[in-house]
């Protein structure tokens, strides 16, 4: 796929909202909602259903409820809760007061659960789970009836009522839903409607000790809500049938189903099971590690939510599984970057510049430009004086033919700066350069010699006695592969842990205009990429993320694909 056409098509769900507004088939109605289970932090999968949700209700004049689907007791925490509200909101979208949480509806359910009973269509079912699955049987061979299918509605009813009084143990019984044991859909195998379990709900307290299984709550809520349109992930397209026949049988209001293709990238995982996994055997620092897919780790690393929509509208809605390349995640971010983010100078791995002829106490300030892609960001001081650092990597005492920076010998220029000759290399004991002698052009003021001549390269640096300290941590893909679940029988995905993933490299100096910098301020340190702070920042030290180098490998590739079309 050429995400950039898709910019410009109606997708498929979209086209389905446009034709049901023209036909004012739900009276003109356009209410979709995002119903996250707060069991782990949101990713950027999230993110896709996110800004479809919100997106389409924003687009048509509709709403978008935020739903928690909290009706698993046993996974389910208020952090989460917290987490999922604040990622949302950092994306740009806003429920308003349209808060709601499955739970809520949980006496509903209940009511609704007994109306099925007595019509016939739900029975208390006694199978421990390994006859259930006995019972149910495979995909190539039917299941059978189990033998409290026929209970009388009386019984059905005496049952569950005191499942609900907690008469039972977890486990023992459950509520089933009577439809067709040899459907050639497995989910409509008399599927579990309620389960027991003895667990304290972070909402209900005590309340209950039976709780609805998703597919028996997830329409139920959607149709208490008067959702229009219920857009979910192709894993439910077999639901679907499920889903319809639970809101047909009570005749209540019945929303449509429509599924769309989930976002996988590569390089990553997605499962909040896997993602948590991670956090708790400590391989990474916590659902916010900046090398997360998490929101709260893009967010971290210096994700904007502008790119992360981008992104979103870029991929485009679907009904094929696919995985998107992480790089083109990576060129939206940029692109947002590249207009947004304040150019500043810093050094990665230092290298000490003597510049000889250079007045020992004179301090120059020279002006740099703060955005060339933006006039109105203005120009800032940068401190010039007698002693620099380079980065070490801008040296080579034997360059090789293609290395245009500095050399013995060798003129460059430095940005905002001066040209500078290399005169002298210092080296210590072990032969490692720790120092370099340059003479430079007084004339060449702001960057061009009067006289015309040219040099091949320019270089950032910073004034060794200006410069601020500060620890830069630098990111490449979590894992090796592209598909980080391509592992031998015996191992698991974190056999696929990238061991590089981090580098921390503690002695880098940078201007001194980013002494005020704030936790989470974004900037492009000229020619290394951009960065931005990490809230570990104190007024001791700086502490920098690198959020992605400047090179787009994205647009790379889509450069290759043109050459060869
Ligand atoms: P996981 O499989 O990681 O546990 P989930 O689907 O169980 O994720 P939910 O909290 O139920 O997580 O998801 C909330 C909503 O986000 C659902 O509507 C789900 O379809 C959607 N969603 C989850 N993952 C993705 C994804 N990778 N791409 C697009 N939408 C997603
Ligand atoms: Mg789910």
């Amino acid at each position: 796929m050429n995400a950039d056409d898709s910019t410009t098509r109606v997708d498929f769900i979209r086209a389905i909202v446009a034709e049901d507004t023209k036909t004012n088939k739900w009276d003109g109605r356009v209410v979709t909602r995002f119903p996250p289970e707060p069991n782990g932090y949101l990713h950027i999968g999230h993110a896709k259903s996110i800004c479809l949700n919100f997106g389409i209700a924003a687009e048509f004049n509709g709403l978008c409820n935020l739903r928690f689907d909290d009706t698993n007791p046993i996974k389910e925490e208020q952090e989460y809760i917290n987490s999922i509200m604040e990622d949302v909101r950092w994306l740009g979208f806003d429920w308003a007061e349209r808060l709601y949480f499955g739970s809520d509806y949980f006496e509903q359910m209940y009511e609704c659960a007994v109306q099925l009973i007595k019509a016939g269509k739900a029975y208390v079912c006694d199978l421990g789970p390994e006859q259930m699955r006995e019972y149910r049987g495979t995909l190539t061979e039917p299941g059978k009836n189990c033998p409290y299918r026929d209970r009388s509605v009386e019984e059905n009813l005496d049952l569950f009522e005191r499942m609900r009084e907690g008469e039972f143990e977890a486990g023992s019984r459950v509520l089933r839903a009577k439809i067709d044991m040899a459907s050639a859909n497995l989910n409509m195998r008399d599927p579990v409607m309620y389960r027991i379990l003895h667990a304290e709900h972070h909402r209900t307290g005590d309340k209950w000790c039976i709780y609805p299984t998703y597919d028996w709550a997830h329409g139920l809520e959607d149709s208490i809500e008067k959702i229009t349109h219920s857009i979910c992930t192709l894993e439910f397209e077999n639901h679907r049938p499920l889903y319809d026949w639970f809101l047909d049988e009570l005749g209540i209001y019945h929303p449509q189903q429509i599924e769309f293709a989930r976002l996988n990238l590569n390089y990553t995982v997605m499962s909040k099971r896997k993602l948590q996994q991670l956090v708790q055997d400590g391989l990474v620092s916590g659902w916010d590690d900046p090398r997360m897919p998490t929101i709260c780790g893009l967010r971290r690393r210096g994700y904007t939510p502008e790119s992360i929509r981008n992104f979103c509208k870029r991929i485009g809605v679907n009904k094929f599984n696919s995985t998107v390349d992480i790089a083109l995640l990576e060129h939206c971010l940029r692109e947002d970057l590249n207009k947004t983010s304040p150019r500043v100078m810093g050094v990665l791995r230092p290298l000490k510049v003597v510049i000889d002829n250079y007045p020992q106490e004179q301090v120059e300030e020279l002006e740099a430009v703060n955005n060339p892609e933006d006039a109105s960001a203005g120009t800032r001081k940068v401190p010039f004086s007698r002693e620099l650092y380079i980065e070490q990597e801008d040296f080579m005492e034997e360059p090789p033919k293609k290395f245009y920076r500095l050399a013995p010998g060798r003129e460059v220029r430095l940005r905002y700066g001066y040209f500078i000759t290399c005169t002298d290399v210092v080296k210590d004991a072990g032969g490692e350069v720790i120092e370099l002698h340059c003479t430079y052009d007084p004339a060449t003021r702001g960057g061009d010699a009067p006289d015309g001549r040219k040099v091949k390269s320019t270089l950032h640096w910073v004034s060794a006695s200006h410069a601020l300290e500060a620890e830069a941590r630098l990111y490449d893909h979590l894992f090796i592969k592209e598909d980080p679940d391509d592992v031998a029988e015996d191992e698991d995905f974190k056999s696929n842990l990238n061991p590089n993933s981090l580098e921390i490299l503690s002695s880098c100096r940078v201007e001194p205009s980013l002494g005020q910098a704030k936790a989470g301020s974004r900037y492009q340190f000229e020619r290394l990429g951009y960065f931005c702070v990490d809230p570990d920042s104190s007024e001791d030290k700086l502490v920098f993320n690198r959020t992605v180098s400047l090179r787009d490998t994205w647009a790379k590739i889509q450069k290759a694909q043109n050459q060869t079309r």
